[in-house]
């Protein structure tokens, strides 16, 4: 493990490295928290998690509306997101339904802007692309065709963000899952994906990036970076020798487990689905309950300010696993060094790359997220 030498020390130096099969999501785990990593994929029995959070419940029921209005090809999306809706993690049924009917008028604003007509080539559409070192599949929210007839545009991988977490450019040009994507789908599709954007809902604003072939390219090998910490990680967890892939599944020593997967406690950790199992987490964070990721106050003190810092951990991204996969839901990448999960980044309209999509700005209800 390069970042604090752990896995080195251990001896895989030099080891012959297979073929890893991952998800952007469980790459990005490994480098938020390599204990949460081995927690998600890799204890047996999994343990158990925290309660359901209610902006994971907010999120995936946009992204499902979202994906069922293409299909149905009628704007119906605003029934869609009511029937549904998920429910769980809510104070109550009062703050739920102000959020559902927050949701819904979000979801119909921003298909207000959207033509039926114009299908992309696919929602919820699953990319899968290998090197020699990685195996990498996820699921694509949208991935659309910039086309003009008779011409040749360029696919371009659509990412929806319904947090609180206000996004930048840098968040498209750095995502690792977009990237990964982008490269996918360009390679499945044997056309030109370069494009990345990112929308956001609540804010009605396009984050967007266009890569090069060259940036695609750095992305996939800090990939394979990861992908081959990971590795090293997961075969000493297994216990297969340095050197072999063959050998007695000793396992890993309960005294080197926290030298492989260390902790990274710090104020996020109170997103953490494994917080209470883990007392540096516990330590370093407030308890968090299930609705405060909503920024809204609580049901007993609706009139509360938001809080100051809501997650960008949770929010579905690009090609997550479904609910219920490991690390569904989970915190997205933040590049080594960013801000924490909630991080109040700056005000994006006026960065390059940023843009509302064609209906304009959303903001149902004046932009205010619901008391
Ligand atoms: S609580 Fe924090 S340190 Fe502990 S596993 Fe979760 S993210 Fe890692």
């Amino acid at each position: 493990m390069s970042q604090d030498g752990g896995v080195q020390q251990l001896g895989f130096e030099g080891m012959p490295r297979r073929l890893y099969t991952c998800t952007p999501t469980r790459l990005s785990t490994w480098l938020d928290c390599p204990r949460r990593y081995r927690m998600s994929y890799l204890d047996r029995p999994t343990p158990g998690k925290g309660p359901p959070w209610a902006h994971n419940s907010l999120g995936a029921s946009v992204h499902n509306a979202l994906a069922g209005w293409w299909r149905l090809s009628v704007p119906a999306a605003g029934g869609l997101l009511e029937r549904g809706w998920i429910d769980e993690g809510y104070a109550d049924f009062p703050q739920s339904s102000r959020y559902r009917a927050w949701a819904r008028a979000m979801v119909e604003a921003y298909v207000a802007g959207l033509d039926p007509a114009r299908e992309p080539v696919g929602v919820e559409r699953t990319v899968a692309t290998r090197t020699e070192l990685i195996a990498v599949s996820g699921r694509i929210d949208r991935l659309d065709d910039r086309a003009e007839p008779g011409g040749s545009g360029n696919l371009v991988v659509i990412d929806y963000k319904t947090g609180r977490h206000m996004l930048t450019v840098d968040d498209a040009r750095t995502s690792l899952p977009l990237a990964l994507y982008a490269l996918a789908a360009g390679r499945v599709m044997r056309r030109p994906c370069l494009r990345v954007e990112l929308h956001h809902l609540p804010t009605g604003r396009v984050l967007a990036w266009e890569h090069t072939d060259a940036s695609l390219a750095r992305q996939l090998r800090r990939a394979e970076d990861i992908a081959a910490e990971c590795a090293a990680a997961d075969q000493l967890f297994r216990g297969v020798p340095p050197g072999g892939e063959h050998g007695p599944a000793a396992g890993l020593p309960a005294d080197q487990v926290d030298e492989v997967f260390p902790p990274r406690p710090g104020s996020w950790c109170g997103w953490c689905d494994y917080r209470a199992r883990c007392p540096e987490g516990s330590e370093a964070s407030e308890p968090r309950r299930p609705w405060d990721g909503l920024g809204a106050g609580s049901a007993a003190s609706p009139e509360d300010p938001a809080d100051a810092a809501g997650p960008s951990a949770g929010e579905p991204a690009a090609g997550e696993p479904a609910a219920g996969e490991p690390g569904a839901g989970e915190p997205v990448a933040r590049e080594p060094g960013a801000g924490e999960p909630g991080a109040v980044r700056p005000a994006i309209g006026s960065e390059p790359g940023a843009a509302t999509w064609p209906g304009g700005g959303l903001r149902p209800g004046g932009g205010a997220w619901p008391e």
